[in-house]
């Protein structure tokens, strides 16, 4: 007999989402365990290592628990890196259920299958990507740190489809973040680079997970 299937979760709440072009609307996050990279300036770091495996059956129900108590049909799997695990057998049940999927990734892993919404969300010092993470993407976004130049936006840019947008989202919520974010939409501005977008994440201005 096969084990039951599961999947090492960090956290499941639910929240609004606070970044890119869904920005603001009611989202029940999965957050998965584990990730290849180890960016300095992660937010996320305690989903590294730490989790539970869960059985899907278990995670759907409380999936479904908050959407009975939110109204809440978009489901956002993010991490870590979501695409480390299996993760198609609980998006196709989720699909199954009536739920939209976004999925939140650094794009290193290939994708193989389909969801309503797919954030990328390239990191240095590469910015690499995979083809269908780049074919697929709905919307790229890149975390403004103290470090990143026009030249890395200019990067990956040219990387994705000219349809998609290129979120320029400040690391902090502190002045520098936005000083910095305005500054490189401005250079990139002048540069004509096009489809570019001014973010903020909207989590940490209302202090929300
Ligand atoms: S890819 Fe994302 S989750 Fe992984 S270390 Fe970088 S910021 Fe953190």
């Amino acid at each position: 007999m096969q084990p039951p299937l599961t999947l090492k979760i960090s956290e499941i709440f639910f929240s609004a989402e606070g970044e890119g072009g869904r920005q603001g609307q009611p989202t029940i996050f999965v957050r998965l365990s584990g990730c290849n990279l180890r960016c300095d300036f992660c937010d996320t770091s305690y989903a590294w290592d730490e989790g539970r495996e869960l059985r899907l059956e278990t995670i759907l129900s409380i999936i479904v628990g908050f959407k009975n108590k939110y109204n809440a049909n978009w489901v956002s799997i993010t991490g870590g890196e979501p695409l480390l695990q299996d993760i198609k057998p609980l998006v196709e049940k989720l699909r199954r259920a009536g739920f939209k999927i976004q999925i939140e990734t650094n794009g290193t892993k290939p994708i193989t299958f389909e969801v309503n919404w797919l954030t990328v969300s390239p990191k240095p010092p590469d910015f690499y990507t995979t083809t269908s993470c780049r074919q697929q993407a709905t919307e790229v976004k890149l975390v403004v740190t103290k470090k990143l130049r026009l030249a890395d936006v200019e990067k990956v840019r040219k990387d994705f489809p000219a349809r998609v947008l290129l979120w320029l989202q400040p690391q902090s919520n502190e002045a520098w973040g936005y000083r910095r974010a305005w500054h490189l939409f401005q250079q990139a501005a002048r540069t004509g680079l096009k489809n570019i977008r001014l973010g903020c994440q909207l989590h940490k201005i209302y202090d929300l997970r």
